[in-house]
């Protein structure tokens, strides 16, 4: 962990936040590689999940969020994790996560500590005018279930996808971006007929669980386990978690969970001709129904549904803890790679020319790069520094799959020279054909 935090500060991925002023403790700000990497995660979730699909729409909805929706989601009365303070250090910790040096002392019973972060809305502050820091994104879609099924020709099964920011004000943030008090999350909820609720969700921990593998997570550092009894969260009738082996320990990556009718039977007002299986609350603030109607037989059906959830920042961690390693070369240098899977590299390819500031060179260089560029395959740079050596390392140190050598026999014979993260093969190639191999490698 201590060789990844320190390389991503190093090179520009992920950097304390408010560092200058000492940081805060959970939260994290993604650099100029960061932010690619992380893009290029979500990128490849919503392909898979929006494009790839005819089944699933998308939504980005606001962060902040109506008190109600998290009062009657639950979230007021259960969203809690239970607190113990140490009575020696004065220190407070979860009561699952008491470190070493404090378990034998003195605490205090646990009580419960509820995660929202509460903010207030408009120019008066009595109290009266708050909203949420949204705990997760599912709520959001949830209460524009109505708004979706109006507005798109979606019948059941179908599914609403959405990418966002989602705050908990957790009690011991820690392990880097493994925890944090801000983060992204990725989430699905998909909608299906109660009945074929079960079998929905085995093909769904199957199809998360590849996507994982496809990001370049190998199957044998996940586990697939079932959480049970008290482990359920309250709108939980199964819930499977997909963990991986971080570096420090085997923890949830993503959570994939059967919460039933509960959500939309609870932002449903009570109108007395809806069949709710859950055990909700009485909903008297809503003015929704969010139901649909089962063209054949004209009933109104509150669907279950599959939520697949996983974290933005937990999935960047575990695809930098797999992309990394450290080799040693045969002549005994020691050499910083980050082995992305391509669709994933921050950069996809370094165009470099072999003397610093040369006209000509660095002329050729532009060019390629602009019109690598413009294939929207992700970010090409020029690497204007006139070490090829350091700039070959550089590149491998930040996960580059490509690097492209421009020299004076590409000013006089038209040929470069691409070289292979992986392999650190290189190899010459006309000027014409790059663009090609590069769309083609990317593929
Ligand atoms: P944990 O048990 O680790 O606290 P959770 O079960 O509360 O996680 P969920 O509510 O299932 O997590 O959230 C779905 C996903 O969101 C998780 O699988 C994880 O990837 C991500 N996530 C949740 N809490 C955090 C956090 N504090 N920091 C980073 N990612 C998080």
């Amino acid at each position: 962990m201590e060789d990844l935090v320190a390389l991503c500060k190093r090179r520009g991925f992920i950097f304390q936040s408010s560092e200058i002023y000492g940081g805060i403790q959970g939260l994290y700000d993604y650099g100029p590689l960061g932010v690619e990497l992380k893009n290029n995660l979500k990128k490849s979730w919503w392909s898979s999940m929006v494009y790839e699909r005819d089944d699933v729409e998308g939504l980005d909805a606001s962060i902040l969020t109506h008190s109600d929706v998290l009062k009657y989601s639950g979230h007021e009365d259960t969203f809690t994790d239970p607190l113990v303070d140490c009575k020696s250090c004065g220190l407070r910790f979860r009561q699952d996560q008491i470190p070493d040096y404090c378990k034998d002392e003195d605490l205090t019973e646990p009580r419960d500590f509820n995660l929202m972060f509460k903010t207030n809305v408009g120019p008066i502050d009595d109290g009266s005018n708050y909203a949420y820091l949204r705990p997760e994104t599912a709520q959001q879609i949830f209460i524009n279930f109505k708004n979706i099924t109006d507005s798109t020709s979606q019948t059941l099964p179908f599914g609403i996808a959405q990418i966002g920011k989602a705050f908990r004000n957790e009690i011991t943030p820690r392990n880097f971006i493994f925890r944090v008090r801000e983060f992204e999350q990725m989430e699905l909820e998909f909608f299906v007929q109660p009945g074929t609720d079960e079998d929905w969700h085995k093909t769904w921990v199957k199809e998360r669980t590849q996507w994982w593998i496809d990001q370049g997570i190998p199957e044998n550092k996940l586990k697939i386990i079932n959480i049970d009894g008290d482990d359920l969260s309250h709108y939980s009738k199964a819930t499977v978690d997909i963990m991986y082996m971080f570096p420090h320990g085997i923890e949830e990556l993503e959570g994939i969970a059967n919460r039933t009718d509960f959500d939309l039977g609870s932002h449903t007002k009570n109108q007395g001709d809806l069949d709710i299986t859950a055990d909700i609350i009485k909903n008297d603030s809503s003015t929704a129904k969010l139901a649909i109607q089962d063209l054949d037989t004209k009933k109104w059906i509150v669907p279950y549904v599959i939520e697949p959830s996983a974290g933005v920042d937990r999935g960047v961690l575990a695809i930098l803890n797999e992309a990394y390693s450290e080799e040693t070369l045969s002549d005994g240098k020691k050499r910083i790679v980050l082995s992305f899977k391509p669709h994933l590299a921050p950069i996809k390819a370094a165009v470099i020319p072999l003397k610093k500031n040369n006209t000509e060179l660095v002329s050729m260089a532009k060019n390629i790069k602009n019109n690598l560029q413009t294939l929207g395959v992700g970010r090409v740079v020029v690497e204007n520094t006139g070490n090829i050596g350091k700039s070959y390392r550089k590149h491998d140190e930040i996960g580059t799959p490509i690097c492209i050598t421009v020299d004076f026999d590409s000013l006089e014979k038209n040929i470069v020279t691409i070289r292979n993260r992986d392999t650190m093969e290189q190899t010459k190639m006309n000027i014409d054909m790059i663009e090609d191999f590069f769309v083609d490698y990317y593929k």
